[in-house]
């Protein structure tokens, strides 16, 4: 018999794939750029599962032009790129990689955290520039993040985390999210619920965290902006579109805000004409929330087990569309 057939979009870390080997007829994408729509309508007709990343664009056209799919597996939490209702309406149940990369993208947040109140990027391009003539009473000053407030805007997986790392910096940490949560969870977290505009006007840094979706498409525009505190910084390292990028220009361009620092931009990646690349109260890293050895491996590994699951017909591990077994 056959094995079934299965196309992978991007080179994954090694032995990510391990899960699959014996298991699958396996085509690779081997270029750096992620395959074209055009060439995945193409794949898709030939095969019984699929391998895709958050830069490939899986609609409801491309799930119904693959007529022998099975199963679509994503290496990402996130999956705002795939078109799940088609896939539900078709019973292919679709897989993402929850849980494994929380810490590492709970890390780079804190980590552009402190870049962006502290002003390292800047520090340091000042030092090669040949600028550093002597010790200043005023130069490149931040903010304390001791006695600051960060609102954390959606408490999921990756919001609790950064909490969590909240505790060592005498910080107060409110949050907003769709659902309170109880009152063991917000003591064991030290996190206080707030309405999201109070959470705006309060928090002196505001760092993102929800899914995207229809009703978190810029859910930070100029109205959101306007009620931020002058000295505000803002972290996304959920998605780009949750930020309005015209209204983040104008926003950090006038200085109504202090400053910002983004692993997610709309679009990606961000074009190099972009005015946003000129201001120097911006810090932009490219989607690298989860890029760290350890964690890329899991991903792939997950994905891979997966996809493994749906070939098999077995329910997936971890499947965003479980309705599809009831
Ligand atoms: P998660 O556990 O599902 O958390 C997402 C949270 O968003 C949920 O807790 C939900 O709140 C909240 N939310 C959803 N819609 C909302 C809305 N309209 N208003 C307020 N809150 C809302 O997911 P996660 O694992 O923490 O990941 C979060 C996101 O991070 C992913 O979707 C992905 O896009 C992004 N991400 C980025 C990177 C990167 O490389 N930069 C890496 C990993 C993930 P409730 O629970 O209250 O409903």
């Amino acid at each position: 018999m056959s094995l079934p057939k299965i196309f992978v979009t991007r080179q994954l870390p090694e032995r990510g794939l391990n899960p699959l080997l014996s298991h699958a007829e396996i085509e690779i994408w081997p270029e750096r750029q992620p395959p074209a729509y055009e060439i995945l309508l193409e794949k898709v007709q030939q095969i019984d599962g699929l391998l895709c990343l958050l830069t490939d664009r899986i609609d409801e056209q491309l799930i119904n032009t693959g007529k022998s799919l099975k199963v679509i597996s994503q290496m990402a939490v996130g999956y705002d790129n795939i078109d799940i209702k088609a896939a539900t309406n078709r019973k292919i149940p679709v897989g993402n990689t929850p849980g494994v990369l929380t810490d590492a993208t709970a890390d780079l947040t804190w980590a552009l955290l402190m870049c962006a109140a502290r002003r390292i990027i800047e520090s340091e391009q000042y030092v090669r520039a040949g600028s550093w003539q002597t010790w200043e009473p005023t130069l490149l000053l931040g903010t304390d993040l001791s006695g600051a407030t960060l609102g954390i805007v959606g408490l999921g997986r990756i919001g609790e985390a950064v909490a969590r790392r909240a505790s060592g910096f005498n910080l107060r940490v409110i949050y907003s999210s769709r659902h309170r949560r109880s009152k063991e969870i917000e003591a064991a977290l030290g996190v206080e619920y707030v309405e999201f505009n109070r959470l705006l006007q309060e928090s002196d840094i505001i760092t993102l965290h929800t899914a995207l979706s229809k009703e978190t498409h810029h859910l930070i525009s100029y109205a959101q902006f306007a009620l931020m505190k002058r000295s505000a910084i803002l972290i996304n390292t959920a998605r780009g579109a949750i930020v309005d990028p015209q209204a983040l220009y104008q926003t950090l361009k006038s200085g109504q805000i202090a400053g910002a620092a983004l692993d997610v931009t709309e679009p990606e990646p961000i074009p190099l004409d972009s005015p946003l690349l000129s201001l120097k109260n911006l810090i932009i890293t490219p989607h690298i929330g989860s890029a760290s050895y350890q964690t890329r491996l899991k991903m792939a590994t997950m994905a891979a087990n997966n996809l493994l699951a749906g070939l098999l017909n077995q329910p997936l591990p971890y499947c965003v569309n479980p309705e599809i077994y009831s």
